[in-house]
């Protein structure tokens, strides 16, 4: 057994969102997080000016109303001390911390095919064991210096941007080099420039900035805002970027160039990147619209900036705005006014080299006491691919994105089961509100996560031809827009040799929020479930007690009686598990059938009921009768509060298939004309019933019968193969039914062994199954007929049937008629009532 659910990589906004998510789910979990605190890249991004460019009131998260209400920002845009106080005092708040493990890189993960679990090793040499693998390293984590000849021989020190020293640096009276000009360098390079001697800003790509206004947060705005929080942030996360914005909706290029003009610059004066790109539907899919906006941004620097010839130098004009991360500030500027602050153009005239003084370029030499890199980061793939994370086979993560990453929905790689990332590529993820997008993906990982468990799968795994398409998607909705244009980390431009591919979803937030819960609904579509290994739970005490009941009775197995023997001793079996609850009335009454009168029973627990159901009792076509099923049936019919009729079909071997299929067919179209009147129908059964009603399913499709609000199979006999893994788990005479049990039912129901492949007999083996009612399927680990439920279930996934599939970890077969007996039985009845009342009440 693992010794965790979910090992986390990373404690930033993903990996503590996740910590509390999970453990509220009740799976256990650790995050391992390299930093000495918490904050991911609020942790390690703590340069002098580093500020959020998303506001705060968008930029936190949503899941707990109260810490909402009880958090106040102090600005509009938050600066990083403020933002790694906010996610100290949310661990604080949940108690998150003894879940999570500073100091600790996780260095390898490798997946284990026969434990069907992770061992997660760490770099203090440490590996613990874990089902599910959650990265939440982070897009931007692993920041890269750019190898600079001499570097190593410079005399003063040098700085990364995300390596900032935790003690701050005293640039006052030094000659400063700074190179890197995108979101982080126009950050730094104000507050470097405030206190050096000098500040020379080494640029090899101008970019496009707007202003933050940043401002303190206004108590009575606050107020007012937070009145409506929950509305807005329902708004956020059907929004396009994560954040509800109002654009004018309409194309820049439809509108008349003055008002144009003076929207952009209504917006300008606001403030935020996010709602002036939004202002106009075509800025960032029409170039001639995004020329107008950009040739807006430029004016705005050559307004700014004193010198002609700097301004020029920072007018940028090779690539469309938009299409790289679009900076924010308020000062960056306006700096390069002052008399301390120059422009290098390294475009033109390249770096070659370091040497202990300074900066060599191709023609000029810049004496310099220390270096500031803001050179960015090996972005999206970059953190995780530090990870020596194999999948199935051994294989490296990093081999299988050497073309480039990918996941299916952003969220789970082929190849790589149980492993998820957050905010992975194929994502929105940096093209949107992180925050939002990661609420989204860690609770839709913890339901994925709780639904494999609840239904007793031990893997969940991408399918290869569902992430080849999720993929193609992703990037045929790129290229219908400027993105690819640009030389960007997006496309991982900024790598040496890093493969060029665009691996962010543009299809917004909302709609790919949707997407994902359609995969969840139709019982993760695009996702393999396998239950290579068997729960490891063992059968429950009330379940071991009728068991070793039945065991203490040492009869002789029902193959070496005569068949009226063995439905004598069901009878006998019957009444130990007594009276069914009261219904308002039970009639008997005669089915016209193909072949004779078929006897049936009517229960109906209130006057009128808004739905019938069709019950076909277990047995193995073999014993059982309506009475010997008297109790669970009327418990399902209170519990579902339709009418339900109960089927005495022909027993085998006296009456051989299709006798029980005919009997269970004609039921069923009785049952619709004379009884349901209008009403919605649901067919239900429990193992050999189980195989009638799933029979009855078919036949009522094929032959244009009766329409079906439901079928309802409690661990159903779906196929004639008896060779299946848990045929051989659960074959031990202890069990109520084992394989040699089967067989004998078979060779009374279906004597030719031949005519078993019917799929009126072997529904499993029906070509097609698309057009069947949905499916709710109750299946027990400790059962031989396990398996060929599960199948059951995934075949009709595969043709788009809904299915609900409840699997209960610690029972046996036969289970769901042990009402009174089995607290199991009772619940396992109950919810399948509940759902038979939902699908009748519609
Ligand atoms: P970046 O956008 O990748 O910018 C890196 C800068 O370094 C670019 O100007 C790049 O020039 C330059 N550079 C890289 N390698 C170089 C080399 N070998 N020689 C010369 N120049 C080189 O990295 P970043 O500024 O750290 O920002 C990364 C992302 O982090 C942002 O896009 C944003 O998503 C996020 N961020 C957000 C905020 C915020 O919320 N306000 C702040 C900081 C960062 P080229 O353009 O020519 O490649």
């Amino acid at each position: 057994m693992a010794d965790l659910d979910v090992a986390v990589a990373g404690a930033g906004f993903a990996g503590i969102y996740a910590v509390h998510a999970f453990r509220s789910a009740g799976l256990t979990v650790r995050a391992f997080e390299a930093g000495s605190g918490i904050g991911g890249t609020w942790f390690w991004n703590r340069y002098p000016g580093a500020r959020c460019d998303v506001e705060s009131k968008d930029y936190s998260y949503s899941f707990s109303p109260e810490l909402e209400q009880d958090w106040s920002w102090s600005e509009r845009y938050p600066a990083q001390p403020e933002v790694l106080r906010y996610l100290n005092h949310v661990a604080d708040r949940f108690g998150l911390w003894p879940d999570i493990q500073l100091n600790t890189r996780v260095a390898a993960a490798s997946w284990d095919t026969d434990q069907a679990e992770w061992t997660v090793t760490t770099d203090d040499g440490a590996s613990v064991t874990a089902r599910f693998f959650v990265s939440a390293v982070g897009c931007l984590s692993a920041y890269q210096v750019p190898s600079l000849p001499g570097l190593e021989t410079f005399a003063g020190p040098w700085y990364h941007t995300s390596r900032w020293p935790a003690d701050g640096v005293d640039f006052t009276g030094l000659r400063v080099g700074l190179i890197g000009t995108g979101s982080t360098g126009i950050q730094v390079a104000p507050e470097v420039a405030a206190v050096a001697e000098h500040l020379y800003v080494f640029q090899r790509t101008a970019n496009f900035a707007v202003p933050n206004r940043n401002r303190a947060t206004d108590p009575a705005w606050e107020a007012a805002f937070k009145a409506d929080y929950r509305s807005y942030r329902k708004k956020a996360q059907g929004s396009f970027l994560g954040v509800p914005l109002t654009g004018t909706g309409r194309p820049a290029l439809a509108e008349p160039p003055a008002e144009v003009q003076q929207a952009l610059m209504e917006r300008w004066q606001a403030g935020g990147g996010m709602p002036f790109l939004g202002a106009y539907t075509d800025v960032l899919v029409d170039r001639d619209a995004n020329d107008i906006v950009a040739e807006f941004m430029r004016d705005r620097i050559r307004e700014t900036v004193a010198d002609p010839a700097v301004a020029e130098l920072l007018l940028p004009r090779s690539y469309p705005v938009g299409s790289k991360r679009l900076c924010q500030s308020d000062d960056y500027f306006a700096m390069f006014n002052r008399p301390n602050v120059t422009l290098v153009d390294i475009r033109s005239a390249p770096l070659t080299s370091v040497s202990a003084r300074g900066l060599h370029t191709a023609d000029a030499f810049y004496e310099l006491d220390a270096l500031v890199f803001a050179t960015g980061f090996d972005a999206i793939s970059g953190a995780l691919n530090q990870i020596d994370v194999r999948g199935v086979g051994g294989v490296p993560l990093a081999e299988t994105w050497a073309a480039g990453p990918r996941a299916y929905l952003g969220v789970a790689p082929a190849g790589f089961p149980n492993m998820f990332i957050v905010t992975g590529p194929g994502s929105p993820s940096v093209l949107s509100n992180m925050v939002v997008s990661i609420e989204q993906h860690v609770e839709w990982i913890r339901d994925c996560v709780l639904y494999a468990g609840a239904h007793g799968y031990a893997t969940v795994q991408a399918k290869p031809s569902a992430e080849d398409a999720w993929m193609a998607h992703v990037t045929e909705v790129a290229y219908a827009t400027l993105f690819p244009l640009a030389d960007s980390w997006y496309v991982g431009a900024n790598i040496p040799g890093k493969p060029r591919v665009f691996t962010c979803y543009l299809g917004g937030v909302g709609p790919y929020r949707a997407r994902c819960d359609e995969v969840a609904a139709a019982g993760y579509e695009g996702f393999a479930l396998d239950r290579r290994l068997a729960m490891s739970s063992s059968i429950h005490p009330q379940a071991q007690l009728i068991l070793d009941g039945i065991a203490a009775a040492g009869g002789p197995p029902f193959w070496e009686l005569t068949p009226e023997q063995a439905r004598a001793i069901v009878t006998a079996n019957s009444e130990h598990i007594g009276a069914g609850p009261d219904v308002a009335s039970v009639r008997d009454v005669v089915i016209p059938g193909q072949a004779g009168g078929i006897p049936a029973r009517v229960y109906s627990p209130v006057p009128s009921a808004p739905g019938v159901v069709v019950y076909y009792h277990g047995g193995g076509w073999v014993v059982g009768s309506v009475n010997d099923w008297d109790a669970s049936v009327r418990a399902l019919a209170v519990a579902s509060g339709c009418d339900v009729v109960s089927v005495d079909y022909r027993l085998a071997p006296e009456h051989a298939f299709p006798a029980a299929a005919d009997d269970a067919y004609d039921a069923l179209v009785w049952a619709a004309g004379e009884l349901a009147n209008g009403r919605p129908v649901v067919v239900a059964g429990d193992s050999a019933g189980g195989n009638l009603a799933a029979v009855t399913a078919l036949r009522a499709r094929d032959l244009d019968g009766p329409a079906l609000a439901l079928q309802v199979l409690a661990y159903p006999v779906t196929d004639c193969d008896l060779d299946r893994k848990s045929y051989h788990e659960y074959d031990g005479t202890e069990f109520l039914v084992n394989r040699r049990d089967m067989a004998w039912y078979w060779d009374c129901y279906v004597p030719d062994p031949a005519a078993r492949v019917n799929p009126y007999a072997s529904p499993l083996r029906a070509p097609d199954m698309t057009g069947l009612p949905p499916l709710y399927l109750v299946t027990d680990e400790h059962d031989p007929l396990r398996d060929e439920g599960f199948e059951y279930a995934d075949r009709m996934r595969a043709a788009r049937v809904p299915v609900e599939h409840r699997h209960y970890g610690s029972q046996i077969h036969g289970f769901f008629t042990f009402v009174n007996l089995l607290d199991d039985a009772d619940k396992a009845v109950s919810e399948a009532g509940a759902t038979i009342r939902a699908v009748v009440k519609g």
